[in-house]
C-alpha cells in the first residue's frame, strides 16, 4: 500500500460552475463530472466556457471511468467537448444514474459522437475501474437521480458528494441515502469533497415540497397570463408548475428547447407526469384567453439569448409580454448573473408586467443543503480529510470552517483551488504540484440555433466593432500574393492599442503560410481558418472579440 492518490480539481474550486474532478491512484484516473459554465455578461460572443482539461489530454490513456454526480449542465455539459479532444481510441465507460445518463445520451447525439459507453449505474452497487471500486449514493437535488460518487482504493474511499440537500420531504424518489453515508462513515472515509454551493446560508434549506402550495398561492392571485422561470432541468420545479395549473385549469406551454427536451426525458423515465392535453405549443399560446394560459421558460439567470428576454423586448417569434402579464423567478441567481436578473426584473416592470422574485414569495427551495446539511454530511461521513468542493473561495472557505466547527482538525482541512492536487498516502495529505488548469471559451454555430447565433453576432458587433481582413492568395500554390488589407468598422479599442492592425497583418500572413504548408486550398476552409486565427490573437492581445470578417480572394 505505498501508493499515491491524487485529487485534482480541474474546475469548481474558486467559481461557481465547470465541475470536474480527477482521482488518481496506480496509474489510473477517475473522472468525476465534465462541467461546463455559462458566459456572464462580460464574456460577449461567447457561447460556453468549459474547463481546459489538457491534464487529461495528457493522461487519456489512463482514464479508466467518468462518472457523473447528476444531469446539471455544471456537471454534465462538458462531456461531449471531453470526449471530442479525448478522442475516438479512447472511450472510458460513462456511469451515473439513469436521468443523467439519458440526459448524457442526448448531448452525444447531438454532437454525433459514436462508440461511447454510457451505463446507468443504480444506487448501491458496484463497479470497478482499474484499482478503483465506485459506488453511486442516492441524493435528493433539484434534478432526479443525482448522487454522491464513493470512489474506493487501497488507501481508502473518496467520497464525492456532488449537488445535494437533506429534503426529508423530496417531490420525487427517495430523501438522500444517510444510512448508507453513515455506514461509509464507519468503515472510514478518507477524503470528503462535498458541495460548497449554501454554505453561507444558516440552517436548513426549505424542502422542495414547500413549493408547491406556494404556487398554488401566487397562480390563484395572476389574473391575467402567467409567466414562470426555472432551470431548464430542474424537473421537480416543472412538475410544481404543471400541478398548480391544472388545479387553476390553466394550459401550460413550454417555450425553449432545452427545456422540452429535458422534460421529454423525465417523463420518459417516468420522472414527470404531463395529463394528456394540457400542454400548448409556443405557437398557439396567443389563442387563448391570458387567464387560460401558464408560460413556462429559460432565462431566470437574465441570459442575454434567454426566451423570457426575448420575449420581455419583442424579439421573440412566438409570444410577447405585456402589461397584465405575472413573472414569476422561481429560481435564485447564481452569483455573477444578479446584473443580468436585475436587467430583466426591471424591463419587465417597463413592460408593466407583476414581478414575483424569491424576495416577494417562497417560490424557490435551493437545491444545495446549507450550513445544517453540511454538517450532517460531514458528521455521518467522519471523513480524515476534507477538501471543499463546488463554490467560490468565500464558500470554501466557509465551508472549511463548518468542518472545524464538526471536530475535524483544521490540518486535515484542505483549501484549494483549480489545478493544485491534494496527494495522500500513507504518511498523510498536502498539496502536489500545480497543474494547469483554466478556462476554455467556445463560440461557434454548434451550440444554439440559427437565431441565437445572430443575436450574439449583432451583440458582438455592437460592444467590439468589426474587421474585415482581405487576403489575395495565388490559385497555384495558395500561397499571398499581396499585403492582406484590414478594414475596421465600430472598433472601440484601436486607439488605445498601438500597432495592432500591423500586428493582425502578421497574424494573417502567417495564418497564411501555415495554410498553404498544409495544402488547405479550399477556400471556405481558408477563412475559417483565418478567422480562428485572427480572432484568437485580437483575444490574446486585447481581450476583446469583435467580429472577423476574411475575405479570401484567390487570384
Ligand atoms: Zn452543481
Ligand atoms: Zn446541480
Amino acid at each position: 500500500m505505498s501508493g499515491t492518490l491524487r485529487v485534482l480539481a480541474l474546475g469548481g474550486l474558486g467559481e461557481i460552475g465547470k465541475n470536474m474532478t480527477v482521482l488518481e491512484y496506480d496509474e489510473s484516473i477517475v473522472v468525476v463530472d465534465t462541467g461546463l459554465m455559462f458566459p456572464t455578461m462580460d464574456m460577449l460572443g461567447i457561447d460556453l466556457v468549459l474547463p481546459d482539461f489538457e491534464y487529461l489530454r495528457e493522461h487519456a490513456d489512463k482514464i479508466e471511468a467518468i462518472v457523473l454526480t447528476h444531469g446539471h449542465e455544471d456537471h454534465i455539459g462538458a462531456l461531449p467537448w471531453v470526449l471530442r479532444e479525448l478522442g475516438p481510441d479512447i472511450r472510458p465507460p460513462i456511469y451515473g444514474g439513469p436521468l443523467t445518463i439519458a440526459m448524457a445520451r442526448s448531448k452525444i447525439e447531438e454532437h454525433h459522437l459514436e462508440d461511447v459507453h454510457l451505463d446507468d449505474v443504480p444506487p448501491g452497487e458496484h463497479v470497478e475501474a482499474g484499482p478503483f471500486d465506485i459506488e453511486l449514493v442516492h441524493v435528493s437535488h433539484s434534478i432526479p437521480d443525482a448522487c454522491a460518487v464513493a470512489v474506493t482504493c487501497e488507501l481508502g474511499t473518496t467520497i464525492i458528494t456532488g449537488d445535494y440537500k437533506f429534503d426529508q420531504t423530496p417531490v420525487d424518489g427517495p430523501p438522500t441515502d444517510a444510512a448508507r453515508l453513515a455506514e461509509l462513515g464507519r468503515d472510514g472515509v478518507l477524503l470528503l469533497c462535498g458541495d460548497s454551493t449554501n454554505a453561507d446560508r444558516k440552517g436548513t434549506a426549505p424542502s422542495e415540497a414547500a413549493v408547491g402550495p406556494v404556487l398554488d398561492e401566487v397562480f390563484s392571485r395572476a389574473e391575467g397570463r402567467i409567466l414562470i422561470t426555472s432551470f431548464a432541468s430542474n424537473v421537480h420545479r416543472l412538475q410544481q408548475v404543471i400541478d398548480a395549473a391544472e388545479k387553476l385549469g390553466r394550459r401550460v406551454s413550454v417555450v425553449g428547447r432545452s427545456m422540452r427536451k429535458n422534460l421529454n426525458i423525465a417523463r420518459q423515465l417516468g420522472h414527470a407526469q404531463v395529463p394528456e392535453g394540457l400542454t400548448v405549443s409556443p405557437k398557439e399560446v396567443e389563442n387563448f384567453p391570458d387567464e387560460k394560459i401558464v408560460i413556462l421558460t429559460t432565462g431566470s439567470q437574465g441570459e442575454p439569448l434567454s426566451a423570457l428576454r426575448r420575449m420581455a423586448h419583442g424579439e421573440h417569434p412566438q409570444v410577447e409580454l405585456h402589461a397584465g402579464d405575472t413573472v414569476i423567478f422561481s429560481a435564485t441567481p447564481i452569483p455573477g448573473n444578479e446584473r443580468a436578473v436585475n436587467e430583466t426584473v426591471d424591463r419587465l416592470y417597463q413592460i408593466g408586467a407583476t414581478v414575483i422574485t424569491t424576495q416577494d414569495a417562497a417560490v424557490h427551495a435551493s437545491g444545495h443543503g446549507w450550513t445544517e446539511e453540511l454538517k450532517l454530511m460531514l458528521n455521518l461521513t467522519e471523513p480524515r480529510y476534507v477538501m471543499p468542493i463546488h463554490g467560490d473561495h468565500k464558500r470554501l472557505f466557509l465551508h472549511g470552517k463548518l468542518a472545524e466547527d464538526v471536530g475535524i482538525p483544521p490540518e486535515a482541512i484542505f483549501r484549494g483551488r483549480n489545478g493544485l492536487p491534494l496527494e495522500i498516502d500513507e504518511n498523510g495529505a498536502r498539496f502536489g504540484e500545480e497543474q494547469e488548469s483554466g478556462m476554455v471559451f467556445v463560440d461557434g454555430v454548434e451550440v444554439g440555433d440559427i437565431e441565437d447565433v445572430a443575436l450574439r453576432d449583432r451583440r458582438a458587433l455592437s460592444a467590439d466593432g468589426i474587421f474585415i481582413v482581405v487576403a489575395t492568395v495565388s490559385g497555384q500554390d495558395g500561397r499571398a500574393l499581396a499585403p492582406p488589407e484590414v478594414i475596421s468598422r465600430g472598433v472601440p479599442f484601436l486607439g488605445e492599442s498601438d500597432g495592432v492592425v500591423d500586428e493582425i497583418r502578421e497574424t494573417i500572413e502567417l495564418s497564411l503560410s501555415r495554410a498553404a504548408k498544409d495544402e488547405i486550398r479550399e477556400i471556405s476552409l481558408l477563412q475559417e481558418h483565418l478567422r480562428e486565427d485572427v480572432v484568437a490573437f485580437i483575444y490574446e492581445r486585447l481581450r476583446r472579440r469583435p467580429m472577423v470578417l476574411p475575405v479570401v480572394v484567390e487570384v
